[in-house]
């Protein structure tokens, strides 16, 4: 042990890196409904499950509640989130104020080797398109929502970084309870023909597409409460 490890400072990162491996798991069981949404998420059960403390299990919940995919009630603890079809409207709305201006940062300072990453980004989205069943779908769906947090590096802006990763996991939560059976996340063409614009630097293309790509993510979602979604996702396994 050196003496960083040993100080103060080393163990509540060791505390915080748990944690985050903490939230990431759960991210991904909410994301891809395998908890169901409004499920109770005990402090001492993920704290058991993952074999750490009920602070840690606390901050890993926290991290969750931040990103809108967990609801910590007062005295009652916390819950998966299950997003209103008005929050769900509230979610592309705020997109579609916060990625324009993300494509259009872009265009002022985009490099050959942005281009190339956003085109081997492409090239993996349709190997996951490419392939079937419920595994690949999460692929596709987590790949859909890399792209726009690519985007959003890309833009050099931490904090508009920051604000996409919670409008990503929000949009991956909604996709996952409103989207119809078998729709695509996001349209991989639509991708395709953003960083076309984007190797231009032609922002005022980029902005167009990049709304109208939102708009067709949004019109994908039924958002409709459909009572038989559960057993219609279940039957596609
Ligand atoms: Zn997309």
């Amino acid at each position: 042990m050196n003496i960083i490890d040993a100080s103060p400072l080393g163990h509540r990162d060791a505390g915080e890196d748990r944690s985050q491996a903490i939230r990431d798991r759960l991210r991904d069981a909410i994301v891809d409904r395998r908890l169901a949404p409004g499920a109770k998420l005990a402090e001492s059960e993920v704290g058991a499950l993952f074999d750490v403390s009920r602070t840690v299990a606390r901050a890993a919940l926290q991290m969750l509640a931040f990103e809108g995919l967990v609801r910590i009630e007062r005295n009652r603890g916390a819950y998966v989130a299950d997003p209103s079809p008005d929050e769900a409207r509230q979610v592309f709305a705020a997109r579609r104020v916060v990625e324009p201006g993300i494509v259009a940062a872009i265009c002022t300072r985009i490099s050959p080797v942005d281009v190339a990453t956003l085109r081997r980004h492409l090239g993996e989205e349709r190997n996951h398109m490419d392939r079937h069943g419920p595994g690949a779908r999460r692929d596709e769906i987590k790949a859909s929502g890399d792209f726009h947090l690519l985007l959003a590096t890309m833009s050099g802006n931490a904090i508009l970084r920051r604000f996409m990763e919670e409008l990503v996991a929000r949009s991956s939560l909604v996709i996952a309870l409103y989207g119809r059976s078998g729709a695509s996340s996001c349209g991989h063409q639509e991708h395709g023909g953003i960083v076309d614009a984007l190797e231009k630097a032609d922002a005022e293309a980029a902005r167009t597409l990049v709304l109208r790509h939102i708009d067709h993510i949004e019109a994908d979602l039924d958002l409709r409460r459909n009572a038989g979604l559960a057993l219609r996702d279940a039957l596609e396994l």
